[in-house]
């Protein structure tokens, strides 16, 4: 398939363009599609198979840009990869006035507190600052349509220490959220999560 047989946004087609992508990868061309039905989802891929952007165009055909709410959020085990995240956010939803905030930790709530309370369309953060945002009732997930779990694995490990962290955090969220979650491997963690928060989700393997 090409991204226009997926029918998205004049817009965010744009977008992909602009950004130099000429077709989909093998994990977009079976997991975008699914995403943007509304199924919950769990992605096997590994990094490089252009799983990031399979979330982000997904997320993005999605959104409501007439609404200021929070829509969309991505849970990434380490800071640099958020930051990376909200990066290709901004640049795949480049004609889409979309607004992404990268919440991590290491450094000042203060950037987060402003961002949060302007209004921001997709966050992209590490577990214990999102968690630390929601607790202060800075972070607003009532209007939340989809969860992204990302590198589900390492965020799930025993040696990060996110688990109960990411339990939390579910607890908060609507009950009819979305849910995807992206992986290289699965293990029980994973299983666990899926049963707990995930409906019916379709698997892809890549
Ligand atoms: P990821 O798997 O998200 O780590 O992406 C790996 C690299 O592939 C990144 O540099 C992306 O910009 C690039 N990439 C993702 N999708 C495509 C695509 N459809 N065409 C060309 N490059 C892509």
């Amino acid at each position: 398939p090409t991204f226009e047989s997926m029918r998205l946004k004049e817009d965010l087609l744009r977008g992909i363009y602009s950004y130099g992508f000429e077709a989909p990868s093998a994990v977009q061309s079976r997991a975008i599609t699914q995403i943007i039905s509304g199924r919950d989802v769990i992605a096997q891929a590994q990094s490089g198979t252009g799983k990031t952007a399979t979330f982000t165009i997904g997320m993005l055909q999605v959104i409501d840009l007439k609404s200021k709410d929070l829509q969309s959020m991505v849970l990434s085990p380490t800071r640099e990869l958020a930051k990376q995240i909200s990066q290709v956010v901004s640049n795949l939803g480049d004609y889409m006035n979309v607004s992404a905030h990268a919440c991590t930790g290491g450094k000042t709530v203060q950037t987060d507190i402003k961002k949060l309370t302007q209004g921001c369309h997709v966050v992209s953060g590490t577990p214990g600052r999102v968690l630390d945002m929601i607790k202060r009732r800075l972070l607003n997930t009532r209007h939340l349509k989809m969860l992204i779990l990302d590198e589900a694995d390492e965020l799930l490990s025993e040696t990060l220490g996110f688990k109960q962290q990411i339990y939390d955090i579910f607890t908060k969220l609507p009950t009819s959220v979305q849910v995807v979650v992206v992986s290289a491997t699965m293990n029980r963690d994973i299983l666990e999560v899926t049963k707990k928060f995930m409906s019916d989700p379709v698997k892809i393997l890549v």
